[in-house]
């Protein structure tokens, strides 16, 4: 659905819910994750794009003070949220990212707006592509539309990502916020979680887009082995007596490999290759140089398989589907996307080949797992809009 579709939509149920036309439209893209996994704690770069998947709201000012009222268009669902006084958790759990956000505000001066508010996301929930940061940073628009003060969208995203920390008790890095409110369309952006600067990499080719293949499956291993992988990325950073991995190179690597365990070795070789596939993917991108981005989007996936070990028998055989059909049938690369064990799979592809390539991964992937799989394609969408205000 398009974004003008989607606000046309969530208008009319603004409209049936409340007896009158929103004053107020605003929404705050999803995204996938390029290239760049497992760096961000590591101080390195992310390559994430906006997708053509939206939170959106519709509001208008509320005839009671102090209250805003909510109403979730797809689960029917209304709650409301007292603004007198300082914004605390609370049930349900979804208001929590909302709550989260106007407490940033009201700590930044701002006094709440009472405001009936009816949204909706065609981003899907829990599947890795950050509806929550969606959510957060389209609430966070909402409130610069209302209040009629913009801020500055890296602020913006640093209030959106504590909301998340604070509220939803998710201790997420930076990038999720960051691409959902600083994303352009027809550029993906390069982000430097050690300094926080941000790149926008023009990516405006019409033949090629990027393809999400959601796996549909989630193995619950994943956060004890987070925690492990962070831990070892932490010693080889000791043992190369750097700061962080992003300061050690590939050769210092190979030199200082006798003084570690052979698991820390290829964890730090993953990280330290991946963070340098970043930038060059970046650098491809710049160049519209196709097939060299999709080599170094499966060289990601490989090392995230067999070196970080974070992937898993679904993420594989996406990408070996991928393989299959290959550059002649319109796929330049294909990687596991996120933080593994599950989720997403991304793949770059020819455009005029988009609709052959979804068919044959949804049917070889179910032949293969028993699963069916949820695609599609998006180009890089913009980041967080104020539609109609
Ligand atoms: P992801 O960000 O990958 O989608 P998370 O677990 O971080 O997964 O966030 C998903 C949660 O965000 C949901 O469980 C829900 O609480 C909340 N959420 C996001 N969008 C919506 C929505 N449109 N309606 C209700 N809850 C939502
Ligand atoms: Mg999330």
């Amino acid at each position: 659905m398009t974004l003008k579709t989607l606000s046309i939509h969530v208008a009319a149920e603004f409209q049936k819910h409340y007896g009158r036309a929103p004053r107020w439209i605003v929404a705050a893209p999803g995204r996938v994750n390029v290239i760049g996994e497992h760096t961000d704690y590591n101080d390195g770069f992310v390559l994430p794009m906006a997708i053509e998947r939206y939170a959106i709201m519709a509001a208008d000012s509320a005839a009671a003070p102090g209250k805003i009222s909510i109403y979730d268009t797809q689960f029917k669902e209304s709650t409301s949220v007292d603004v007198s006084a300082p914004v605390t958790k609370g049930e349900p759990k979804w208001s929590n990212y909302i709550r989260g956000v106007l407490a940033g505000f009201q700590k930044r001066g701002v006094t709440i707006p009472a405001l009936d508010i009816a949204f909706m996301s065609t981003v899907p929930l829990g599947g890795g592509l950050s509806s929550s940061a969606a959510l957060e940073v389209c609430t966070a628009t909402l409130m610069e539309a209302a209040t009629g003060k913009a801020i500055d969208p890296i602020e913006k995203a640093l209030l959106a990502q504590k909301a998340e920390h604070d509220f939803a008790g998710v201790p997420c890095g930076i990038m999720d916020q960051f691409i959902s409110a600083l994303g352009r369309e027809g550029h993906l952006l390069l982000l430097d979680c050690r300094t926080r600067q941000t790149q926008l990499v023009p990516m405006s080719d019409p033949s090629v887009e990027l393809l999400v293949v959601n796996t549909n499956v989630k193995h619950e291993l994943g956060s004890g082995e987070y925690a492990k992988r962070r831990a070892e990325c932490e010693s080889a950073a000791k043992i190369l007596g750097v700061a962080s991995l992003r300061d050690a190179t590939a050769d210092q690597l190979e030199k200082a490999k006798g003084k570690m365990s052979e698991v820390v070795y290829r964890r730090a070789r993953h990280v330290i290759g991946e963070i340098e596939r970043t930038t060059h993917a970046a650098e491809g991108i710049r160049n519209s140089n196709w097939p060299a981005v999709g080599n170094l989007m499966y060289a990601s996936h490989a090392a995230l398989r067999d070196d970080y070990e974070v992937s898993c028998k679904e993420l594989d055989v996406v990408v070996e589907i991928a393989e299959d059909i290959g550059y002649q049938g319109g796929v330049y690369g294909c990687r596991m996307t996120g933080g593994g064990f599950g989720g997403c799979c991304v793949a770059l592809v020819k455009a005029s080949d988009i609709a052959a390539i979804s068919k044959k991964i949804a049917a070889d992937y179910h032949m293969k797992t028993g699963i069916e799989a949820t695609i599609f394609a998006s180009r890089p969408a913009a980041g967080a809009t104020i539609i109609k205000g």
